[in-house]
């Protein structure tokens, strides 16, 4: 069995890579298993494992062990059998382990063209938030980039300086091959910002409303793609929480659409076969975006997706409050904690920044009650790239 040295000087919250192998049965081939836990439940399990007649191979801390995108890039497991890297049948665009990244900078910007631009909400919604699509087919190099990206939009006209207004960042909602598969569009879900300023006059922002108002047709400033954060691990079986608010929506709407969207599925190259778990915020049921298409995915593919909503105006906390994500995760801890135990499962967390406090509020109160320092767990996990978080 291979401990690594670092597993001396740990809190008992310190998370545990535990890799076992079962008894060979017969012709059976053994098992190789991979369990995360804390150091305080290591014993536990070695007792489980020992009396189950599994073999012990290794305990690591997790954050030693590699990203996805580079464990499908180099040498397997010992005792697991090599994968095939799985890519996308078009060349067009890269694979995962060749990010791009800014391949259009401010200074240089990209003008694509508006194929559409529609409203997300219902009847009674509160806001206003479009789904907008660019045309990227003049686009040479090609602006070519993959689920959980950020593209950035330069708005037309001038700020109170007399400056061009600078460039705004928005999660790129449609995955590497676009809502009609053609390889050759982009799609952003934008929230309009507004607010009331100190003298009580509405205010809206300028590169939201910009961006709202664009008619078919408009040629527009594009930057980028940027962000690593976000991405998706290469592993069918990985298994996918999501914990999204309003706009928050649109990296999780491409890694779903890459999972369980039928022309994706068909020619992707990318058959996922893991847990894909959704939490969505909003209002008012009339705030859900992408509803329809979250609940179809989730009747079609029951064992591998589901869909948890938070709809704080409408729902109540088992308090008497209003329903926010965090209420969801409190409600689901035991689970979302069980499947944090096991070294495949990846949480992306995206939308407002006030989102967090509360997020990890409940995760506090959740690894409290499983006697676990989520302070300390969770930068283990986001250094194994399995807490990853997106919030403006
Ligand atoms: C990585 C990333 C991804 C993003 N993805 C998305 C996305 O998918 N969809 C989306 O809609 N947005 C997204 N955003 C936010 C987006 O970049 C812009 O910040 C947003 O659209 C507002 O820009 P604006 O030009 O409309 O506002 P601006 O005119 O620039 O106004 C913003 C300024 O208004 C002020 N302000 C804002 N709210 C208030 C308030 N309540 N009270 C007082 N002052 C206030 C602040 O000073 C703030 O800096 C993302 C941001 C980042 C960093």
């Amino acid at each position: 069995m291979r401990v690594s040295p670092a597993t001396t000087n740990h809190s008992t919250s310190t998370l545990f890579t535990v890799v076992s192998s079962g008894c060979q049965v017969g012709s059976m081939p053994a098992v190789v298993q991979t369990q995360t836990v804390a150091l305080n439940r290591l014993s536990e399990l070695f007792k489980r494992l020992g009396s189950a007649g599994a073999k012990i191979l290794s305990v690591t801390p997790v954050g030693e062990d590699l990203h996805p995108v580079a464990i499908a890039a180099s040498a397997p497991a010992p005792e697991a059998k090599p994968k095939p890297v799985t890519q996308a049948p078009t060349p067009k665009k890269k694979a995962h382990a060749d990010v791009p990244v800014n391949t259009y900078k401010p200074k240089n910007p990209f003008i694509g063209t508006v194929a559409n631009n529609y409203s997300l909400l219902k009847d009674g919604a509160i806001g206003r938030v479009q789904h907008i699509t660019f045309d990227l087919s003049a686009a040479d190099p090609e602006l070519n980039y993959l689920e959980g990206q950020s593209i950035g939009i330069i708005p037309e006209g001038e700020d109170a300086k007399g400056k061009p207004h600078k460039m705004r960042l928005y999660s790129i909602a449609s995955t590497r091959h676009g809502d009609d598969m053609g390889d050759n569009t982009v799609s952003l879900c934008v929230r309009q910002l507004e607010y009331k300023n100190e003298a009580g006059e509405q205010i809206y922002g300028v590169c939201s409303t910009y961006l709202c108002d664009l008619e078919p047709g408009s040629k527009v400033k594009i930057t980028g793609p940027v962000g690593k954060e976000m991405l998706l691990p290469d592993d069918e079986d990985a298994n996918i929480i999501m914990l999204a608010t309003g706009t928050g929506i649109a990296p999780m709407r491409t890694y779903i659409r890459r999972m369980f969207e039928n022309r994706e599925r068909e020619t992707n190259g990318w058959t996922y076969k893991g847990k894909a778990w959704l939490f969505m915020g909003a209002p008012k049921t009339a705030n859900l975006l992408y509803d329809e298409d979250f609940n179809s995915y989730q009747e079609k593919y029951p064992d591998n997706f589901r869909y948890t909503k938070a709809i704080s105006r409408e729902q109540q906390n088992t308090k008497g409050g209003r329903m926010y994500i965090q209420d969801r995760v409190l409600e689901h801890a035991d689970e979302i904690f069980s499947m944090i135990e096991n070294p495949k499962t990846y949480v992306y967390l995206c939308g407002l920044r006030g989102m967090e406090p509360g997020i990890d509020e409940a995760m506090t109160a959740a690894a409290e009650a499983r006697g676990m320092d989520w302070a300390e767990m969770r930068p283990q996990l986001k250094k194994a790239h399995r807490w990853n978080v997106e919030t403006y």
